[in-house]
């Protein structure tokens, strides 16, 4: 996906300081952090969008929570709490069209959402 963002940065066009990276995935701080946390995780495939999920996709589903709990651990967040957003098309506000997982932490965030 040449003119994607996040293809970008996760294929290091882009350079940007990896929190975290394996075989599937890329996590980075958000530019415009909400949290005293707040890391975005994107698979290393561009993938537009959560509901362009499928079974195939079975394995990467399963490695967003995982490595986001292992960043939590990471960053000290475990205990205290946190929260894991995917914003999905236009009415969640998704501004980026290469799939990511917010993990945001580090305060009190209230309920619901706006
Ligand atoms: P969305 O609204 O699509 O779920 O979230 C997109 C997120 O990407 C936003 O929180 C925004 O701050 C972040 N973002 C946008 N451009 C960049 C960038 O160039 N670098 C980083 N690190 N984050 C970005
Ligand atoms: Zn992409």
């Amino acid at each position: 996906m040449p003119d994607c963002l996040f293809c970008k940065i996760a294929n290091k066009e882009i350079p940007v300081k990896l929190e975290y990276e394996n075989d599937q995935v890329v996590a980075f701080n958000d530019i415009n952090p909400q949290a005293p946390v707040h890391i975005l995780i994107i698979p290393k495939a561009h993938i537009e969008k959560v509901s362009d999920f499928d079974l195939k996709h079975r394995d990467l589903i399963t490695e967003f929570v995982l490595v986001a709990n292992e960043i939590a651990k990471k960053k000290g967040i475990l205990n205290s709490g946190y929260r894991m957003v995917f914003n999905c098309n236009k009415d969640a506000g998704q501004a980026v069209f290469h799939v990511h997982l917010h993990l945001l932490g580090g305060r009190q965030m209230s309920w619901p959402p706006g």
